[in-house]
């Protein structure tokens, strides 16, 4: 099996031959067909699986084939919106979207708190494509204006099972009460509790499942 035959672009390929990668890992191999479809996606996966590329390769291509109106001058609206449960997560796959999407032309970013609210601001104005937040801080920037939602088309919660262990189910459901409906979202979790699977199901339509 290798990379070529699951339907990622030029760009994206040239990115992943360049990180070393000669064979996709199984949830890669499951996922990124899928998540190329369009649709909606539910995923088990520990980390160390090669989840991140499993999602982010897609989700890359998809946002390079659409055509978004342009984007004002000073707008804050992203178009895909990853939500992690820690810092360090938000951290490493922003760094894993630069990476695979080196080639891609589109920008991206990290927001955390307990750092200053301004910088993200101004980068922000700048532009994003892509925005990986932790919950917390991404609801504190809805709450001032200084982040636009309404026009997010892809979505991710990122070890969703984590999240609700550290007691972020009220702001996760705040930020799904924000979002656009239409849109492509994705769930990754290790574990499938009762709680999971009531998130799933207010979260997903119609989701493929993928397990590894
Ligand atoms: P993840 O589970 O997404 O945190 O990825 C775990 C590690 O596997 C990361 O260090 C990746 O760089 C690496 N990795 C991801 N996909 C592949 C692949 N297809 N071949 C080799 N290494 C990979």
């Amino acid at each position: 099996m290798s990379f070529d035959t699951l339907g990622l672009a030029e760009p994206l390929l040239r990115a992943v031959h360049e990180q070393g990668y000669t064979t996709p890992t199984p949830i890669q191999a499951q996922a990124i067909p899928l998540v190329l479809t369009g649709g909606d996606l539910l995923g088990g996966a520990q980390t160390g699986t090669g989840k991140t590329a499993g999602f982010v390769l897609p989700m890359l291509q998809r946002l390079m084939a659409a055509q978004p109106a342009p984007r004002p001058r000073g707008s804050t609206a992203v178009r895909a919106l990853i939500l992690t449960p820690t810092r360090e997560l938000a951290a490493q796959v922003e760094e894993s979207v630069r990476n695979y999407g080196k080639y891609a032309r589109l920008s991206s970013m990290v927001m955390f708190g307990g750092v200053g609210m301004q910088p993200q601001v101004d980068r922000l104005k700048r532009g994003v494509d892509i925005l990986v937040a932790t919950p917390g801080r991404l609801l504190d920037h809805h709450g001032q204006g200084t982040v636009d939602l309404s026009r997010i088309e892809i979505f991710v919660l990122d070890e969703a099972d984590r999240m609700l262990d550290m007691g972020f189910i009220h702001d996760i459901r705040k930020v799904l009460a924000i979002v656009p409906k239409q849109k492509q979202s994705l769930l990754f979790s290790a574990t499938f509790s009762d709680e999971i699977k009531a998130l799933a199901e207010r979260l997903l339509n119609k989701p493929a499942l993928v397990e590894v």
